[in-house]
């Protein structure tokens, strides 16, 4: 079976490209490497010892993604690829709607137009909105804080009017949580532009002396020791949840939303020890004011994946800070450590 992977360059696409390879699928990989690197795509490789092709194209590019479907043949779709930052969706959001929708709109077009109705999709647990009714279920009302978590919502919104329209189709939406962590190997992990925004790749770069200190964003929330809880997953477990959904979108038709996640959350203060067991870095820090649009708990009932995927998170925080820092050791400077002469890869723009 043949997957177009869009996104594949990113990372979690590039966990999900090894992932899909080592269970013995084809790939096709599309991404216009606008948050990411050739040399991703090259350490998948590494990792795999496999081939396979990369487009470097605009998933807005309609006779750019026909040609990959003409010159491919592809029996299913994983649909990473997009914009993700909520802070700079507040900025720039017709940006956003533009990538994040109009690429979508266009993917689906040429889906239809090659009669390839099979699709799993990066949604993501900010379409729950403000809900703090934990653990959070699929079936939660939806909402959204900003343009990024609406881009989400809205297309999930999409594809139910698409599968109402036409019932060949099958879609999963995968609502991510809070993926952290890196391939064991440490040849592929997440490389952040600039100063992360995120909790993880902000301690190791502290860890690493690339930042001076943490900023804790609040400790009067109310959870047991102030500061806010989330449920972190390991990229690698979150991978392997594409794998599942895809055996599931292509026996059956339909659209159903799953939540990945373990189902248990840990708070700011409890990943930053945990960090420090792991790595025997101390990792100093300061409690500053609350951050906008943060909400003090956010985790998942992963119950229907569990049953209907058959698929379980099995890798707990240590695992995934580890893995972190292994990453983080071994390429300093991410993909801009380059170690290696780069493979040679078929590229398309
Ligand atoms: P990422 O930025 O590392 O990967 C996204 C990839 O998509 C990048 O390689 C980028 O170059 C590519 N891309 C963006 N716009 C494109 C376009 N128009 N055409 C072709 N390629 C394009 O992000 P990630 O963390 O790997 O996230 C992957 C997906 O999962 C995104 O849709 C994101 O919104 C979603 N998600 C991520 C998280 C998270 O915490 N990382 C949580 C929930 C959902
Ligand atoms: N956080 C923090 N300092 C940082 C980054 C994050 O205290 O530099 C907190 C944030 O307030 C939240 C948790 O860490 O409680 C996870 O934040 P992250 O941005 O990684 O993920 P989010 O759940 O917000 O998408």
């Amino acid at each position: 079976m043949s997957i177009l992977v869009t996104g594949g360059a990113g990372y979690i696409g590039s966990h999900t490209c090894v992932e899909l390879l080592r269970n013995g699928l084809e790939l096709v990989i599309v991404d216009n490497l606008s948050n990411s690197s050739l040399e991703s795509i090259n350490r998948v490789r590494k990792v795999t010892g496999k081939g396979f092709p990369f487009y470097e194209i605009d998933i807005r590019d309609k006779d750019g993604l026909k040609s990959v479907f003409s010159e491919n043949k592809i029996d299913a779709v994983v649909h990473l690829a997009g914009f993700k930052s909520v802070g700079e969706s507040v900025q720039i959001p017709l940006h956003y709607y533009h990538n994040n929708i109009s690429g979508t709109l266009t993917l689906c077009d040429v889906m239809k137009t090659f009669g390839v109705k099979k699709l799993v999709f990066s949604s993501s647990a900010t379409v729950y909105g403000n809900t703090e009714s934990v653990p959070l279920v699929e079936d939660t009302p939806l909402g959204a804080t900003n343009p990024y978590g609406r881009t989400k919502w809205m297309l999930e919104e999409i594809f139910r009017d698409l599968f109402i329209s036409d019932n060949e189709w099958s879609i999963a939406l995968l609502r991510y949580f809070n993926p952290i962590g890196a391939h064991e190997s440490s040849l592929i992990g997440e490389d952040p532009n600039g100063t992360p925004n995120n909790l993880t790749p902000y301690i190791t770069q502290v860890a690493i002396g690339k930042l001076n200190k943490l900023r804790i964003f609040g400790n009067d929330y109310e959870t047991p020791d102030g500061t806010g809880i989330r449920d972190y997953i390991h990229v690698v477990d979150l991978a392997q949840g594409h794998l599942k959904a895809l055996s599931k979108v292509v026996s059956t038709t339909g659209i159903e939303a799953y939540n990945l996640g373990t189902g248990k959350g840990y708070s700011v203060l409890e990943v930053v020890s945990a960090f420090e067991k792991v790595s025997g870095k101390t990792i100093p820090y300061e409690i500053v004011e609350r951050r906008a649009g943060d909400i003090a708990k956010c985790y998942s009932d992963p119950s229907k994946a569990n049953h209907e995927l058959k698929w379980r998170a099995e890798k707990g925080l240590r695992e995934m800070l580890e893995d972190a820092w292994r990453w983080q050791e071994n390429n300093p400077n991410g993909y801009a450590t380059v170690n290696n002469k780069p493979l040679q890869i078929f590229t398309r723009s």
